[in-house]
């Protein structure tokens, strides 16, 4: 299917911005703009045929120049936290911005979802590349990063990351696509199964505390499909600490198997379903607890708590400081490589 592009504005400086857009044969179409390499659209069928925009966001650029919580940004160069904005790599110490008190948060204000990407269609794919200077926000090494979008006829968009550094660094890329199958209001009613034992308890700081803690028993136990609202009000001190709801990392038994979907949500109204696969280790799972009606997004909708999920695939947050975590680091010869697919379907 062809890739096509329109003009999507442009920065404060001066830059344009393209918008892309991809299409399946199955009335499935994603939009991508230059600027973050921000999903800003996501339409997709019910089962009646009957598309909507399955992702919150803004109509216009400008929304996505001012503040919000990443709306369907590409994250870089660190998705989720490093605590206090510190961490030593091979002895010598590094200091980030703190954006998220006390801590770093998705590689701090000038991080790759506020990148001017530069886009090229290749096929059927849409590549995104971004080079980030050596120092950029605090972190070693320059780095270079493609994000290729791509969809399917079989309703899969396919995120390829690739990337590759001139010194040692950390690195931990991700998409924080915030979803409503529904296409608004909320996602308690949506159901969720989520092919993970274990998640990562963190302090009241949001950072993981080293433990790795089975879900059995526990309202992070999403192993058989549970409604995203069964338990999100439960008397939980780790719910409590995330301001009432899902905001954790969850450890997949079995990444990197394209083959076998690790999650997968569906919402019994319109009967759409995502499935996600991916090569990363974990999800950031995020109920979106933090939106209070503040933003205005999509045809004037004020964007409420629990009105969209995220479920951010990525390495565990805070690793750069966390040895017993599978490390995040990246060095010069190696191709940092991750593959996310969302696929949509009715069921
Ligand atoms: C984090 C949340 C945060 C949200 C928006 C998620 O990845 O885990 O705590 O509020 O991003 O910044």
């Amino acid at each position: 299917m062809p890739i096509t592009c329109a003009p999507f504005g442009s920065t404060p400086t001066g830059a344009a911005v393209e918008l892309y857009t991809l299409t399946n044969a199955a009335g499935v179409e994603a939009r991508v703009a230059t600027y973050g390499g921000t999903l800003v659209g996501l339409l997709a069928p019910d089962r009646h045929g009957k598309r909507a925009d399955l992702l919150l966001g803004f109509d216009s650029l400008a929304g996505y120049l001012g503040a919000h919580p990443y709306f369907g940004s590409l994250i870089g160069r660190y998705g989720n936290r490093i605590a206090r904005g510190r961490f030593t790599l091979n002895g010598v110490p590094y200091t980030l911005a703190i954006n998220n008190r006390p801590n770093h948060l998705h590689g701090g204000p000038g991080g790759f979802h506020v990148a001017l990407w530069h886009a090229e269609v290749q096929g059927e794919q849409l590549v995104l590349s971004h080079h980030s200077p050596a120092g950029e926000e605090g972190y070693p090494g320059a780095l270079s990063v493609k994000v290729s979008y791509s969809l399917s006829d079989a309703g899969e968009l396919r995120l390829d990351y690739l990337a590759t550094t001139d010194a040692p660094t950390v690195l931990n890329l991700t998409n924080h696509a915030y979803f409503n199958l529904a296409g608004d209001g909320s996602i308690l009613g949506h159901e969720l199964q989520l092919g993970a034992g274990q998640f990562l308890p963190v302090d009241d700081a949001q950072i993981p505390t080293g433990e790795l803690r089975p879900v059995a028993g526990t309202p992070m136990d999403f192993t058989a499909p549970t409604l995203i609202g069964a338990n999100i009000g439960a008397d939980d001190e780790q719910l409590r600490g995330a301001k009432g709801g899902f905001d954790h990392c969850w450890i997949f038994g079995h990444g990197g198997d394209l083959g076998r979907a690790v999650a997968r949500v569906r919402e019994p109204g319109s009967g759409r379903v995502l499935e996600l696969f991916t090569t990363q280790p974990a999800v950031q799972f995020y109920t979106s607890n933090f939106l209070d009606g503040d933003l205005r997004g999509k045809g004037g909708q004020v964007y409420q708590k629990h009105g969209a999920f995220c479920l951010e695939t990525q390495h565990y947050p805070d690793a750069p400081n966390q040895p017993s975590f599978p490390a995040t680091v990246l060095r010069p010869g190696e191709q940092y490589q991750h593959t996310t697919i969302y696929r949509f379907s009715v069921e």
